[in-house]
């Protein structure tokens, strides 16, 4: 009988301490930024999906779009907008829950045009971008977005469990200072090293994005993943919560920012996990058109 209490004990034992690990190592794949540095730190198995490095990126440049239509002190003045979701519950409850309209408006009017801007290698966003946010999931913190836009997000994650998918938020909006504490922190880190300024810039840009280019700061963009598969990982594309965002979230005004077949063009190795918000409209004309935000920008600015 005390043999199978201390196996019993010995088990939990075992258990809690996996569950500690791993939420340490979500907690550290937040505050370090992207995904790259995620796998830098803990040395995963699934390395494929590294960003590319800076010399890559340059080479995309010559095909990547390299204006943004709508600027995003542009839209940062429109900040004030409301959106037309009501709001049920609160940041709070571990529930958090919110009912928003998912019709496109009937005049044909262009819903969230503010949120249709790009930020990447060559449209960066202005140091003072600033946004009200809103907790949209809570797990060991609160992850929060652009309040104008975090009840579709809520009301995504809510949708997808009642089709029974659990999806896990790893990373919402991050402040253009929490980048650069990160960003400046591993540039001395390198410096301690004995490397060079600029060498240890060099390296760090490798890893984490550069303050200003991720499009995490914007609050329009979530790390997403699921049960199934609870690291950024490649592996995530084999999962039913992945099949269900890439059957749905357009739905809510979200696309898949990094599609696989477009790395060249975006300048980022393959996300399975990040959507970004661009509103209903454009959520649906990009997911039928198979572009990717850099093309589907660049079509925008011809055809006007
Ligand atoms: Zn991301």
């Amino acid at each position: 009988m005390s043999k199978k209490i201390n196996r019993l004990f010995l088990a939990c034992f075992i258990i809690s301490a996996c569950f500690m690990h791993a939420c340490k190592k979500i907690e550290t794949t937040e505050i370090s930024d992207t995904e790259t540095s995620t796998y830098t730190s803990f040395s995963l198995t699934e390395t494929t999906s590294t960003k590319t490095s800076s010399s890559e990126t340059a080479l995309s440049e010559s095909t990547t779009a390299s204006t943004a239509l709508t600027s995003p002190q542009i839209s940062s003045s429109t900040q004030k907008q409301t959106s037309k979701s009501s709001v049920e519950t609160s940041d709070t409850s571990g529930t958090t829950q919110a009912t928003v309209d998912l019709s496109l408006p009937e005049n044909g009017e262009i819903d969230h045009e503010w949120a249709l801007f790009l930020v990447n290698q060559n449209n960066p966003l202005p140091q003072d971008y600033s946004i009200e946010t809103k907790t949209v999931y809570e797990s060991y913190m609160k992850f929060k977005m652009d309040s104008r836009i975090a009840d579709y997000m809520i009301q995504m994650i809510s949708d997808a469990k009642k089709d029974g998918i659990s999806l896990i938020i790893c990373s919402a909006y991050r402040s253009y200072e929490k980048q650069k504490s990160i960003f400046d922190s591993d540039v001395k880190s390198y410096q301690a090293q004995g490397y060079s300024y600029e060498d240890a810039y060099a390296m760090t840009s490798k890893n984490v994005a550069i303050p200003g280019q991720s499009e995490h700061a914007t609050g329009l963009a979530a790390d997403i993943l699921s049960d199934e598969c609870p690291t950024l990982s490649e592996k995530f594309e084999n999962t039913k919560a992945f099949a269900w965002l890439n059957e749905n979230a357009y739905k809510y005004g979200f696309i898949l920012r990094y599609p696989k077949e477009k790395t060249d063009i975006t300048g980022i190795n393959y996300e399975p996990w990040h959507y970004r918000f661009v509103g209903l409209y454009h959520a649906k004309k990009i997911k039928d058109s198979g572009l990717c935000l850099e093309e589907y920008m660049e079509q925008q600015k011809t055809n006007q």
